[in-house]
């Protein structure tokens, strides 16, 4: 249960006065549902609204606060033209502009012949001073109010500064005082305040420079706690049961490696000889490997796997979409097909007697080898005896998650997939501390991908250029970005792009999407993999891991705005088959130095461990990239660039903590249980007690 301290800050916004459905609406998209949200909606900028100048004083360009008294109201002789409101000073005067203007609401605010104070952006036009959708009309009494440095905050169309800096007013007058959860001898050499104080200072930036960078830091600080001490409690939960020795007789991975058209890298004998060790142990396995799309994971995973199988186990492979799923699935059945194991696909799609039939193999322990999407872990569920459970690109599951499915069975081994080279350094960020595997070596026989760069302007060429290659057996993903904020918006431009190359190329072309139903989808995906379509348009919806080798073009239109790493990802769904592959970023200028840095990085190099060191060094340089595109967890507060060693003490410090009160007993450990609600990392919190 939520500790009741905190009830207030999950209540939903619109629990504040003047915030009704349609304000909680653009509320929730700029930062979310719930109170707290708006607490860690921090400003990214300040405002200065000090300046308090005469009329005749006020310099274009400058914020000023003025004093002003409102003469006359001058409607406009046309619609097109602005309404005018005439005001001044002792010293001159000064006209308020208003475009598409409500005359009553107006009249309202600015009653003639009285004095108000307007603050905003003071503009020369035609030798008279103005300015133009003031900020803030106020009366006198809150001049003080008004003349202070303003945060800024990200804002989304519709919501104004005004109307979202009162909500976080709001909020952070619904923020209690809590107890101290960071250990006090760190907080007093960190020269922290308390939590309340550093976000109340966080929110009340005095100058642009930093904003307010110690208290960032603390809150920063708090937020790595909370997902290290999740961690940590998993790690402990999984690691407190015990493990069983599972050691197979290598029959049935035999018969798989006589199937393979392939031999093992060096990296792929060395996971499973470490993922073969772990499992003899009996202690649990909880490693992660970690591996570049292409490098060949799957095999890996399904060699540990019947590593279980050979032992008399099952095993369970999850992976975060339907999709993904559904690849490992086809990867998968004919390999364990040759070496005469049960396979099964559960995916929430699943219905009916197909579904029965899967679920009562599972319980009886007839299927052995299972592969399917969070549906795995849902109640109704069974493994007859689950020794084994892989998760593909963890990151998108909770920690809670993995938990559930490694207690489908008893003593389950656990096997991590990750696609994203994640610098060491930020490992545990994501993972916290789990033995890693990594695939360095990439499997032979793959050309390199030819990468370059081009100008948007030139798309006539490049579909020109694709169109011939096609026509000789190519098959090329062509992705359009994100754009707007509107998912509406993408998919048009999407399927605008498929409606013109389809014109171009005479059929053969195809279109996925975030929006389309899955079967749908598959559809799509099944006919580009065929060749059935030569062209598959996609928003970025192309799965990490969606494997057609035969695929060797990709066009990725505005690659500008892409973070490294998901270029970086996409370019990998080509060049997996033996084929020459080229891969072209068109981008529409001017380029920022980053994207140029981008870019030019991505043409240089494939290899992942690297692209992830630049990415975070560009990171670093200040322009920040989603975190959901370099495959680490969505910090609200932190930011791994800039918080790497606040990281490794919040690790420390959270084993430390477990070590010494593991029940979170103390008055310290208290504080931290509300810590975790606070951050809504709470899913652990039933495990704390459990032992
Ligand atoms: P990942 O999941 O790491 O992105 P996959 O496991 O999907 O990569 O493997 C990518 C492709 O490489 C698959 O078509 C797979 O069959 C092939 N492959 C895997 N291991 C090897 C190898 N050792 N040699 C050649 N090809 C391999
Ligand atoms: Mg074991």
């Amino acid at each position: 249960m939520r500790p009741e301290i905190l009830f207030a800050l999950f209540a939903p916004v619109t629990s504040f006065d003047g915030v009704g459905p349609r304000i909680a609406k653009l509320i929730e998209k700029v930062a979310g549902p719930h109170v707290v949200d708006l607490l860690w909606h921090l400003p990214t900028d300040v405002i200065d609204r000090r300046f308090a100048p005469k009329v005749a004083e006020a310099p274009p360009g400058a914020i000023a606060t003025i004093k002003l008294r409102v003469d006359a109201h001058l409607p406009p002789r046309h619609p097109r033209l602005p309404y005018k409101v005439r005001c001044s000073d002792q010293t001159g005067r000064l006209d308020l502009v208003f475009f598409h203007a409500r005359p009553d609401y107006l009249r309202r605010v600015l009653p003639e012949g009285e004095l108000r104070v307007v603050s905003g952006k003071v503009e020369h036009y035609n030798k008279q001073i103005q300015i133009t959708h003031p900020d803030y009309i106020a009366t006198l009494d809150e001049l003080d109010h008004l003349q202070r440095v303003e945060p800024v905050y990200r804002l989304t169309a519709g919501l104004t500064l005004n109307t979202l800096g009162k909500a976080v007013r709001a909020a952070l007058k619904r923020a209690p005082e809590l107890a101290e959860w960071i250990d006090p001898a760190y907080l007093a050499r960190q020269g922290w305040k308390s939590w309340r104080a550093a976000l109340c200072e966080a929110h009340a930036p005095e100058t642009r420079a930093g904003l307010t960078p110690a208290a960032r830091a603390r809150l920063a600080y708090d937020e790595l706690l909370a997902s290290q001490l999740a961690l940590a409690l998993a790690r402990v939960q999984l690691r407190r049961l015990p493990g069983r020795a599972v050691a197979g007789d290598g029959r049935l991975r035999e018969r798989v490696l006589k199937a393979l058209p392939f031999r093992l890298t060096g990296s792929q004998e060395q996971a499973l000889a470490q993922i073969a060790a772990d499992m003899a142990s009996d202690a649990r396995m909880l490693r992660l490997l970690q591996g570049d799309v292409g490098s060949g994971k799957t095999v890996v995973a399904l060699m540990a796997m019947l590593n279980a199988v050979e032992a008399g186990h099952q095993a369970a492979l999850m992976a975060p979409t339907e999709i993904l799923a559904r690849q490992h699935m086809a990867t998968m059945e004919p390999l364990a097909r040759a070496a005469g194991v049960e396979i099964a696909l559960l995916t929430g799609r699943g219905k009916g007697k197909e579904r029965r039939a899967v679920l009562d193999g599972l319980a009886a322990g007839d299927i052995k080898l299972a592969v399917g999407t969070h549906a795995l872990f849902q109640e109704q569920v069974a493994f007859r005896d689950l020794g084994l459970a892989v998760v593909d690109e963890q990151h998108r599951f909770g920690v809670h998650q993995r938990l559930m499915l490694a207690a489908k069975g008893r003593g389950v081994d656990m096997l991590v997939m990750t696609a994203t080279p994640i610098p060491r350094t930020l490992l545990l960020a994501a993972y916290g501390d789990m033995d890693v595997s990594p695939l360095t070596e990439k499997p032979a026989g793959r050309p390199p991908v030819d990468t370059r760069t081009m100008p948007l302007s030139r798309l006539g060429e490049v579909v020109a250029a694709v169109k011939r290659r096609v026509g000789q057996g190519a098959r090329a993903y062509w992705v359009c970005p994100l754009v707007e904020e509107s998912e509406a918006v993408d998919l048009a431009a999407a399927s605008e792009r498929h409606a013109y190359l389809t014109g171009r190329f005479g059929g053969r072309v195809g279109l996925v999407h975030g929006r389309m139903k899955g079967p749908e989808k598959d559809a799509v995906m099944a006919a580009f993999a065929k060749g059935d379509l030569g062209v598959l348009v996609a928003t970025t919806v192309i799965e990490v891991g969606v494997d057609v080798p035969a695929a060797n073009i990709m066009v990725i239109e505005h690659a500008e705005r892409f973070g490294l790493a998901q270029l970086h990802q996409l370019r990998g769904r080509i060049g997996r088959g033996d084929k020459p592959s080229t891969c072209l970023f068109l981008y529409a200028g001017p380029l920022t130095p980053t994207a140029r840095a981008r870019l030019k990085i991505l043409r240089e190099t494939d290899d992942g461990f690297r692209i992830a060191e630049e990415d975070l060094r560009l990171r670093g340089a200040g322009e920040l990239l989603g975190t959901r595109q370099s495959g680490l967890p969505d910090f609200r507060l932190a930011d791994l660039a800039e918080h790497a060693e606040l990281l490794a003490v919040a690790r420390d410090d959270a084993r430390l903590i477990l070590e010494r009160d593991p029940g979170l007993e103390t008055p310290r450990g208290a504080a931290l249980r509300t810590l975790l609600y606070l951050f809504e990392r709470d899913a652990v919190v039933k495990y704390v007690r459990s032992g």
